[in-house]
């Protein structure tokens, strides 16, 4: 069998991996091909290092509730490199009518305990008993899909669509009027539908859950560690640099055409972006290809600003994970992670590292600004809202044009709509960040099911 996966991401990498160690383990003769069309491994996951300050451009942390991502770093044999974030600098901040006002300790959505929440400045008298009544409020009968903005507001309040609400949809960069709950945060549907509330739900579970586990984890030399155990792992045929422009459909099989070279292969695995993937199905599933062509992306960048120690004393104190800005802020940037007290070994001793984000939803033009403005619009923000006005002495942009698939809602439906036109192709596989969600352990978990799929067809 001959399979051909397009896109180096950590998608198609991680199909890559556990096709085959799930041959190995079966004693399958197995040949693959994994295609990449830039001259980099690993998609959005890039991590770079400049005087002694260590930079991601893309994602930084694995979510541990979805353990893909974790069980990956064990496979590769990187256990001993995982490092869990500062838990007791945790403290984030929303911007709130132009300054920062932290976050309940304890929760930043649903409120499991009652002081924390009667504390907080950030909610109203009338938004906090709103909350509280959360326990009295139906489970939702209709098992349909509707929107992050709906499923709180209904739930919570308006008050937490606007704070908590806005947190969960800058995951996505997304517009929590549009986001797909089932696609988006299926576990609070499914705390929902258990416990007929969230409140009794996170009670419930952190009765379960160990104390001293850690909600996120990265690697020591960040996320492009990850990427370089794959490669390094990998004993396939591996091409960067070759982009693949058409797929054709033959009576065996497949014709993958990468740059001068036409690939005869019995599987295809498009780990690409959707509209990618769409291009490449349009002769053979025209059906299909309107299907990915109809999931949006929007586009977003990060700006990772490196200060020393002795130019910012005095000016902000970093102690937290940092700050969200919700977009009725009209802020030029949606978040900034105070990084070096976020995590160990992102800066030098001396040193201090934030990085902003920007654009997503409704923000997308302020991405295309060239290096200069993007900086200064960063900086100025930085300036206003934690009165940080020293000279970096390094700043780094990366750009994500077209980076971040939106869930919008019915996702799921039309996925599975997709995967069945997929399906009757026969042979043709679509995994990644565009389907059933795009965290890495959500590409992971499509990964495996992928490969699951290969091996039980073939
Ligand atoms: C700024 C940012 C922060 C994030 N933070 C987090 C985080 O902290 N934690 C988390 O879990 N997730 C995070 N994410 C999401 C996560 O990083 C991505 O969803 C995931 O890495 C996408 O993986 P992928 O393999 O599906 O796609 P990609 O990484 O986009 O890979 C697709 C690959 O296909 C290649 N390709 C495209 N066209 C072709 C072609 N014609 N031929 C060959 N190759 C082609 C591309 O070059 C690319 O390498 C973040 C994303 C961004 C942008």
């Amino acid at each position: 069998m001959h399979i051909t996966i397009i896109g180096g991401g950590i998608a198609g990498l991680a199909t890559a991996f556990y096709l085959e160690k799930r041959a190995r383990e079966q004693g399958r003769e197995i040949q693959y091909v994994l295609l990449e069309r830039s001259d980099r491994w690993g998609g959005k996951i890039t991590t770079e290092s400049v005087d002694g300050f260590l930079i991601e451009g893309g994602p930084d942390l694995l979510l541990t509730q979805k353990p893909a991502g974790i069980q990956l770093c064990k496979d590769l044999g990187l256990a001993d490199r995982l490092i869990s974030t500062n838990s007791d600098r945790q403290r984030t901040f929303l911007v709130r009518d132009g300054k920062l006002v932290a976050f309940p300790e304890d929760f930043s959505l649903v409120p499991a305990r009652f002081w924390p929440l009667v504390r907080s400045p950030l909610y109203s008298f009338c938004g906090k008993v709103r909350m509280g009544l959360e326990v009295f409020v139906p489970r939702r009968r209709d098992e349909g899909d509707e929107s992050l903005a709906s499923f709180i507001g209904r739930r919570l309040g308006v008050e937490a669509v606007n704070i908590g609400g806005a947190m969960l949809a800058g995951i996505h960069s997304a517009d929590a009027e549009r986001l797909s709950m089932r696609c988006a945060f299926p576990m609070y549907v499914a705390m929902e539908q258990r416990y007929g509330s969230l409140i009794k739900g996170v009670r419930a579970m952190r009765k379960t859950r160990a104390k001293s586990s850690a909600m996120f984890q990265t690697l020591i030399g960040g996320m492009g560690e990850l990427v370089d155990a794959l490669v390094a792992q990998l004993d396939g045929d591996l091409r960067r640099g070759v982009a693949v422009g058409a797929v054709r459909k033959t009576d065996g099989g497949f014709e993958v055409v990468a740059g001068d070279e036409v690939i005869e292969t019995d599987v295809v695995v498009m780990a690409t972006p959707a509209y990618v993937s769409a291009d490449l199905v349009a002769d053979f599933a025209p059906d299909l290809s309107l299907l990915l062509r109809g999931v949006r992306y929007v586009s977003t960048a990060t700006v990772s600003l490196g200060y020393r120690k002795r130019d910012v004393e005095g000016q902000h104190d970093f102690e937290g994970f940092g700050f969200l800005s919700p977009k009725h802020e009209g802020r030029r940037i949606t978040a900034c992670t105070w990084v070096s007290t976020k995590l160990n070994f992102r800066a030098p001793d001396d040193g201090v590292l934030v990085r902003t984000f920007v654009g997503g939803a409704g923000r997308e033009d302020l991405v295309d600004l060239d290096d200069e403005a993007l900086i200064a619009q960063s900086r100025e923000e930085l300036e206003d809202l934690m009165g940080l006005t020293a000279d970096p002495v390094f700043a780094r942009i990366f750009r994500w044009q077209r980076g971040r698939p939106q869930f919008d809602v019915g996702h799921l439906d039309r996925v599975a709509e997709m995967e069945h036109l997929a399906a009757q192709v026969g042979g043709l596989f679509l995994t990644g960040s565009a389907y059933r969600g795009s965290a890495i352990p959500d590409c992971i978990v499509q990964a495996v099911d992928t490969v699951d799929r290969i091996l039980g067809e073939v």
